[in-house]
């Protein structure tokens, strides 16, 4: 059984005083006394990604977390990353160093706005983007992800109408990609990347123009259009493994993140204020009092866990299930969605 340990701080602002590697060699201590594995999303600050086990975008951490055999799962990322490995390990602790740290976008969509319109809509049904609070997908017949979002919504039958939750440029991408015309968007958007505007990416291009251009999902659809590769994070990944000039459209952190892979090659952001002041919430002090005090746990309804669980399990099983990327998958998923993840997703 996990417990705080004796040589805990008394209070984050002690930590705060630690120098980053003190704080670094506090948490890998830790992490070995608690049989813990630490979890980092792209997003987050590069001295946070240095001290995680694994790095990725939120449902492949979430996978490796039910993987491993380690007793606690310390997600360092945004609340509904943190549900979402619960839902998959409801026997692991699941910590996150601040319960501050929340999605606007999967806040859009509350459960019960999505009952209501599922009573307007009976026969539709509901996918769901994994970046979603448990209640939300619990009230989902099916979840996706940006990278197999098209495929899900292709195993619906076409009669059906569907209602897509909650990001409004993911399902105009999903209506353009499968040539629907029965998807009932959520109006829901992830600000963040909403907020890239063409003037940017024009600016960018007129600096760089024989870089190639990878641009998230979650973007206008006017940008999408311009963009060379519409890929997700791990897509992003790849693509700067292959290449050496790269404008980006996506969070920052994913741009720190292979820059400091890297570091010879030249990534532009498509937009220096795509920051997602939540995913920066987590810093290393904050880690460490996390790890050290053993919070702030995340815990689920079972109900709510067990039907959230489901409709993860069906998107599983209709896009042949999880498993750790590969470069060939790599490359056909960046070819089939044009293809994506939320970097959060
Ligand atoms: S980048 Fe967007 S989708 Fe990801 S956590 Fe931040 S607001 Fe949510």
């Amino acid at each position: 059984m996990a417990r705080p340990t004796d040589s805990a701080l008394a209070s984050l602002t002690a930590y705060e005083t630690l120098s980053r590697e003190e704080l670094a060699a506090r948490i890998i201590r830790r992490k070995a006394d608690l049989d813990a594995v630490i979890l980092g999303h792209s997003y987050q600050r590069v001295e946070i990604q240095e001290v995680s086990d694994f790095l990725g975008d939120s449902l492949a951490l979430s996978q490796e977390a039910a993987d491993t055999d380690a007793a606690v799962i310390v997600f360092c990322g945004v609340h509904f990353m943190a549900e979402t490995a619960k839902i998959l390990s409801p026997g692991k602790m699941v910590l996150m160093p601040d319960l501050e740290a929340g999605c606007p976008m999967a806040d859009f969509a509350t459960g019960d706005r999505l009952r209501k319109l599922k009573a307007e809509h009976p026969d539709a049904a509901v996918v769901t983007y994994v970046n979603s609070t448990a209640e939300v997908k619990a009230e989902s017949d099916i979840c996706c992800t940006s990278a197999n979002a098209v495929e899900v919504v292709n195993s619906v039958p076409a009669e059906r109408p569907i209602i897509f939750v909650p990001d409004r440029n993911l399902a105009d991408y999903v209506t353009e990609q499968t040539g629907r015309t029965n998807i009932i968007p959520w109006d829901g958007f992830c600000h963040v990347h909403d907020d890239m505007v063409l003037e940017e990416l024009e600016a960018a291009k007129a600096v760089h123009p024989k870089a190639l251009v990878v641009i998230h999902p979650e973007a206008r659809p006017e940008l999408l259009e311009r963009a060379d590769v519409v890929t997700s994070t791990s897509g992003m990944v790849k693509l700067a493994e292959e290449h050496d000039t790269l404008i980006i459209g996506t969070e920052m952190g994913l741009v720190d993140r292979v820059q400091m892979e890297y570091p010879d090659k030249t990534f532009i952001p498509l937009s220096s204020q795509a920051i997602c002041g939540n995913m920066k919430k987590n810093t290393l002090a904050k880690l460490a009092w996390s790890v050290d005090h053993l919070q702030y746990e995340v815990t689920l309804d079972e109900d709510i866990r067990s039907k959230a669980e489901s409709s993860l399990r069906r998107m599983l099983e209709v896009s042949g299930g999880w498993r750790r990327p590969e470069s060939d998958d790599e490359a056909s998923e960046a070819l089939a969605v044009g293809a994506s993840d939320c970097g959060c997703r």
